[in-house]
């Protein structure tokens, strides 16, 4: 599935590169990170300014459960709501949007029937649910030394 749930286990939730960089450098890279994607949401191809009127900077993590490290290992423009659907119980915990509009957005994105949501979304709180057994050490990678590329380099 193209948009799949992605629940960041409850010790390390708060510890990420948003929270590590000002809220000035973190707009800064957020602003490279969507010229680099071209305006797109990475998942759904929904383009700021045209279907949707903003993107998030998501950050990507892969989980090394042998040996406990959480690694950032990409950054992501998304729109509101694929990025809610990553977060989905932080999305429905603030009120943000109702989740049934995430279900349907889900479904269409992974042209999937609400069933198939709904087994997924069980999947992802059985992974959750053991990943919380582990005791996380973050690793920001380079980004925390992030420097931003000069224009037409890339
Ligand atoms: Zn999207």
């Amino acid at each position: 599935m193209k948009l799949e749930i992605e629940l960041i286990p409850d010790s390390t939730m708060m510890i990420n590169l948003r929270q590590q960089l000002s809220s000035y450098r973190w707009r800064q890279l957020s602003r490279h990170i969507q010229e680099r994607d071209q305006y797109t949401c990475q998942i759904c191809r929904r383009v700021k300014g045209e279907q949707i009127d903003k993107l998030h900077c998501h950050e990507v993590w892969a989980f090394d459960e042998e040996y406990g490290i959480q690694y950032l290992i990409g950054l992501q423009s998304l729109c509101f709501k694929c990025h809610m659907i990553k977060h989905i119980g932080f999305a429905e915990m603030n009120g943000w949007i109702e989740k049934y509009q995430l279900i349907e957005h889900f479904c269409w994105v992974n042209q999937v029937a609400a069933a198939d949501y709904a087994i997924h979304f069980h999947e992802a709180v059985q992974l959750w649910i053991a990943r919380n057994r582990i005791d996380w050490l973050v690793d920001l990678g380079d980004y925390t030394a992030y420097e931003m590329p000069k224009r037409g380099v890339e």
